[in-house]
């Protein structure tokens, strides 16, 4: 089923809330076991690997993902202290240009990408979302590749450098993604990943009311483990792992489903533990470099 299809159907609603099995992505067994049930959707984690993912799940997540939104796209302003970090970024990334060609995938409001392409990058964005795609051209973004969420074909060894922000967890088939991107990185290149962590102390603290588990959306859900063995299994060698962020308002995601927690024993310390946690691997927020080998 296509976008339009979707949003021209007269089919009954019931249509779209048609739910698939899957297998595992990152080993491909069927064999798992049920971790939890939230908001009528199974959160398993594989037997054979450690993979957390949904199963069953939206027959047309992909189309949802198209017309109804894949996150939360970002701000629409940003803060001196943005604006800040992401030329910091940029300024690390220097040192992998040499073809001066970024791509985003999943580039939200397009902030990193319109701050590149002021100092000089040339920008390439992959997106599917509808309303997302708008905003880019908006922003002078020309070179959008809006083919599915798996498919990347720009011709192999293109870019120095693929950024992918809260993107992963959204996929049906990361491993696909993973491998396109490895293809089409330059010898050398590095992907940057960003996802929320499951091996998370906000979600073994809030267990099943973890904000980002939302299986309409979220639907498979990496910890430094599972990512690691994924990048290794599509070819990366040189990979550095490490998580930030702790916090139990759980108010970044789906702010209208937000639980208070106002009495929490964790409450008093959750400002320290947040400026800890970078320390150990459980923060909730997980980010990774890959670089492909020369
Ligand atoms: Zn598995």
């Amino acid at each position: 089923m296509t976008n339009e299809t979707l949003m021209n159907s007269s089919q009954p609603i019931k249509q779209f809330l048609e739910m698939i099995e899957t297998r595992c992505d990152l080993c491909g067994s069927s064999n798992d076991k049920l971790l939890f049930e939230k908001e009528g959707f199974r959160h398993v984690c594989c037997l054979t690997c450690g993979l957390v993912y949904v199963n069953p799940r939206l027959k047309f997540h992909k189309d949802f993902q198209t017309v109804s939104g894949t996150g939360s796209m970002g701000e629409d302003h940003l803060s001196h202290s943005q604006i800040r970090r992401i030329c910091k970024e940029l300024s690390m990334l220097d040192n992998y240009r040499k073809l001066n060609r970024i791509l985003e995938i999943g580039p939200g409001k397009g902030w990193f990408l319109s701050i590149a392409k002021l100092v000089g990058w040339e920008t390439w964005a992959m997106e599917i979302n509808l309303d997302a795609i708008e905003n880019l051209k908006r922003k002078g973004i020309k070179n959008i590749i809006t083919s599915g969420s798996e498919t990347l074909d720009t011709g192999h060894e293109s870019f120095d450098v693929i950024r992918m922000w809260d993107v992963i967890e959204h996929l049906e088939s990361p491993r696909a993604l993973l491998q396109q991107i490895f293809n089409n990185l330059r010898a050398g290149g590095l992907l940057r990943l960003s996802t929320t962590n499951f091996n998370s102390l906000s979600r073994m603290v809030n267990g099943p009311d973890w904000v980002y588990l939302n299986g309409s959306d979220h639907i498979v859900l990496f910890e430094p483990v599972t990512i690691e063995k994924l990048l290794k299994l599509v070819g990366f060698r040189r990979i550095r792992i490490w998580t930030r962020s702790f916090n139990l308002r759980r108010k970044l995601y789906h702010p209208e489903k937000e639980i208070k927690v106002r009495f929490h024993p964790l409450r008093p310390f959750r400002k320290i533990i947040d400026e800890t946690i970078k320390f150990t691997n459980l923060g909730h927020q997980m980010i990774v470099d890959a670089v492909k080998d020369s």
